[in-house]
């Protein structure tokens, strides 16, 4: 804070809520000042408050929007300047916080604890760890159940069952399973279409342990893939190896993302890789850093995020595969242990 001239900070977004203060609750804010910190949440969350957070003064508001001990709190320690975070700060709540303290000038910060959070302690890495393992798991034990007749729903409700039964506490986000031409969607997600023998399927998701997430992706053909089916397999999974091989701290997303991208441009199939190569990942499935063209992080070592090249290729078809990984010093250590396997049953 004393970096970026900051006095005070409003944090209203739940990440950044609990990635500082330790509470899970979902109506609570804080205001850190260099002296000072405080929790603001209403009567439902003062007991579970009391026991998650040791660092910060328990104050009752309330609602979520209910501001005024914020700003009585400003003007009792002569603070004259409040940073919000901008892009988790609705209207309302900029026009209620103004209303509340018309003399206390408002700092927008963009990413300001984002950045923080990208560089993970190891003990962050490890629920992370725990996270893709539990994934890990769950797929194993789906493998067996992938038959032609099977529907995307209940590839995705057999996951969530086995995900939520290893100790998964949600879903990090909407589960992809998409299958046959709608593979070639990047986000389809499941639907009631029956998977047929011979058709990519990508399936997309994850797990969360200790409140981090995890995030992987495996496309697979039921019986024997065609040749092009193959091809294209082969290809993104080679991209994938290079990264792995390539990043390494110091580089920028972008600059690791392009690489793939030139990777695919050889082939003909830049244009059919319309993501970025990667993000972050943690207690936010997508956080920073971001890997893509519009990457400006440098990477750092103790980052995590993933690395999830992909061709998609509209009326036919498209080919994903995501893992995890964590940047150490002598490289990155891959998190997702799952085989990557085109053709299975
Ligand atoms: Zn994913
Ligand atoms: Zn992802």
């Amino acid at each position: 804070m004393e970096e970026k001239k900051v006095n005070a900070l409003l944090v209203t977004h739940r990440p950044n809520v609990l990635y500082l203060s330790g509470f899970t609750g979902t109506s609570g804010f804080l205001l850190v000042t260099l002296e000072e910190a405080l929790l603001y949440t209403d009567f439902r969350y003062l007991q579970q408050a009391g026991e998650q957070v040791s660092a910060f003064e328990i104050v009752k508001v309330e609602n979520y929007v209910d501001y005024s001990h914020v700003t009585g709190q400003l003007t009792r320690s002569g603070l004259k300047q409040l940073a919000v975070e901008e892009s988790h700060f609705s209207l309302r709540e900029l026009n209620i916080l103004k209303n509340a303290a018309p003399g206390i000038e408002l700092l927008p910060l963009h990413n300001f604890l984002e950045e923080i959070r990208a560089v993970k302690e190891e003990g962050e890495i490890e629920l992370i760890a725990r996270a893709a393992g539990i994934a890990d798991e769950a797929w194993q034990e789906l493998l067996p159940l992938l038959k032609p007749g099977i529907s995307e729903l209940e590839v995705a409700c057999e996951l969530e069952y086995r995900l939520r039964k290893k100790g998964s506490e949600k879903l990090p986000f909407e589960f992809i399973v998409a299958s046959g031409e709608r593979s070639a969607l990047p986000h389809g997600v499941a639907g009631k279409r029956i998977i047929s023998e011979g058709e990519l399927v990508t399936v997309d998701f994850g797990a969360v342990y200790g409140g981090y997430c995890s995030d992987m992706t495996r496309t697979f053909v039921l019986g024997e893939p065609s040749e092009k089916q193959r091809e294209i397999y082969e290809l993104v999974r080679d991209a994938q190896e290079m990264a792995f091989k390539m990043i390494a701290a110091g580089q920028r997303g972008a600059e690791v993302d392009a690489v793939v991208r030139q990777y695919f441009q050889q082939y003909g199939y830049d244009a059919y890789f319309g993501h970025g190569l990667g993000h972050g990942v943690g207690l936010e499935v997508h956080e920073l850093p971001v890997l893509s063209p519009k990457g400006q992080e440098t990477l750092q070592e103790m980052m995590v995020f993933s690395i999830e090249p992909g061709i998609y290729i509209e009326n036919w078809g498209g080919v994903r595969i995501e893992d995890l990984v964590v940047l150490r010093p002598e490289g990155l250590q891959v998190l997702t242990r799952s085989a990557r396997t085109l053709s299975l049953g």
